[in-house]
């Protein structure tokens, strides 16, 4: 394989800028930009180590002062040998440093193609490599720490529990199937279905683990609704002076519109605002009445504030009816002032009630709690690893309906070999999860969606 370079760095000026070299004429390349002030060869040197020195471009000129630091094979992130030249972090000085590396015999680096290595040499798997680009874009801590347990290998660990379980069914199936008459303990049907059913569950645990952990990552559509005066400013104010989140725009997507985004505990709420919801004869106001409600049924998460100091109205109950089963808060709000409000009619809609002052900011631990239970971000434990990637999801999809099939094989009396074909789809959907065995074309989507220099 070719040896490839890159700025590995972010694209803006900064006190310091990496090349990265990878590939077995690294160290070649190498020194034939860099002089160490020592004298020491790149060629010579052990893996872990560094040497202070300067760049010269192929005519002689100097470059710049640099560190270069070598990783010897396999002890490196791609697994090949790699030689990292940290620099003046100046956009100018990296690009013309990486022409001298060029010029010295790499060739450049697709986009992701350092971590591509990294699987192809098995470094890490698919997930893990995946989870690369989570560290890498991840917003808030919760998203940092899920990323990192995948990087760790938390997903791939728990697909490798699941894999193994059903290879081990199959295994006894297909042996079952191929040799009726030899000793091979009888299958037993209801212990089938046990185990394919732990496996369903285990598959819907992941799914349900996507969701939450899109929310960490992404943020949730949000609306925060009311009566005009129950205080959603107020609420809002009070939500964007705890922290502000300064990036919107999220891997892989762009958006002309940018969305304030206020975190919400740890979770990210992509707010749009919405008009009061008043009942009224104004056309005009209707329109917005109306508009406000459709956005409350199409938000995926709902921020429902009522006066405390108010008995409900008509108006509050049209936005009860409005919510169906979107993910909602009831914030009872002005818990300071004497209550009027029922809340035991309040309870009978919502599952998540917290009574809240937004003046005074009483009230919003519960309601980070809220909130974290009503989008079961709650119920999440990074540390046991989660889906992160579309393609991921997919594939445990597809794992889970192929179990299902298997059920539905097993329940309608046809052979053992059909419930092993299902099963055999489970497991090839999990082992293109991980990598295991997949596509070149999977492969290459995997990566294509990095950048340069990672
Ligand atoms: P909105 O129309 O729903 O956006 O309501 P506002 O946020 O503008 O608040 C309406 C009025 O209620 C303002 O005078 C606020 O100062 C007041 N208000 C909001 N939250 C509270 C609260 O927790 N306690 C009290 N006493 N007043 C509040």
């Amino acid at each position: 394989m070719k040896t490839i370079a890159a700025i590995s760095t972010a694209a803006a000026p900064g006190g310091i800028g990496v090349i990265r070299i990878s590939g077995d004429e690294a160290r070649a390349v190498g020194d034939r930009v860099f002089k160490s002030f020592s004298g020491a060869k790149l060629c010579d040197m052990a893996g872990y180590t560094c040497r202070f020195g300067h760049v010269y471009a192929p005519d002689g000129e100097r470059l710049d002062e640099c560190v270069a630091t070598v990783f010897a094979a396999p002890h490196s992130f791609t697994g090949e040998d790699v030689v990292e030249l940290s620099c003046h972090g100046g956009l100018f000085v990296l690009k013309a440093v990486l022409q001298a590396v060029f010029a010295a015999g790499a060739v450049s680096a697709a986009p992701g193609e350092f971590t591509r290595r990294a699987f192809l040499n098995g470094k890490m798997d698919l997930a893990q490599a995946e989870a690369v680009m989570q560290i890498i874009s991840a917003q808030g801590r919760e998203a940092m720490k899920a990323a990192q347990a995948g990087h760790d290998g938390a997903l791939s660990r728990r697909i490798e529990k699941l894999r193994s379980d059903l290879t081990d069914i199959g295994a006894h199936l297909a042996a079952w199937a191929d040799y009726p008459d030899d000793d091979i303990p009888q299958v037993d049907e209801t212990m089938l279905k046990t185990r394919l059913a732990a496996g369903k569950t285990a598959l819907k645990d992941l799914l349900a683990g996507f969701d939450g952990g899109r929310i960490l990552r992404e943020g949730v559509v949000t609306v925060i609704a009311g009566r005009p005066n129950a205080g959603k400013s107020t609420l809002m104010n009070l939500l964007a002076g705890c922290e502000r989140s300064i990036v919107t725009d999220l891997a892989g997507t762009t958006r002309d519109v940018v969305e304030e985004t206020v975190l919400l505990g740890e979770i990210p709420l992509r707010l749009a605002d919405t008009a009061g919801i008043r009942d009224t004869e104004d056309r005009v106001e209707q329109i917005g009445v109306r508009m406000a409600l459709d956005r409350v049924k199409t938000a995926q998460f709902v921020l429902a504030v009522f006066d405390a100091s108010e008995e409900l109205n008509d108006d509050d109950r049209a936005l009860m009816d409005a919510i169906g089963d979107t993910p909602a808060v009831a914030v009872i709000n002005k818990s300071d002032l004497a209550p009027k409000i029922d809340r035991a009619e309040i309870d009978k809609h919502f599952k998540e009630v917290v009574t809240v002052s937004a003046i005074s900011g009483e009230g919003l631990p519960a309601l980070q709690n809220a909130a974290a239970h009503a989008l079961k971000t709650a119920e999440l434990n990074p540390n046991d690893g989660i889906l992160y990637t579309e393609r991921q999801r997919a594939d445990v999809q597809e794992a889970l309906t192929a179990l299902e099939e298997a059920e539905n094989a097993l329940l309608m009396g046809m052979t053992w070999d059909a419930v092993t074909v299902s099963l055999e789809g489970a497991i090839a959907a999990l082992n293109e999860l991980t990598g295991e065995r997949v596509s070149d074309a999977v492969v290459d989507q995997v990566f294509e969606k990095f950048c340069v220099g990672k």
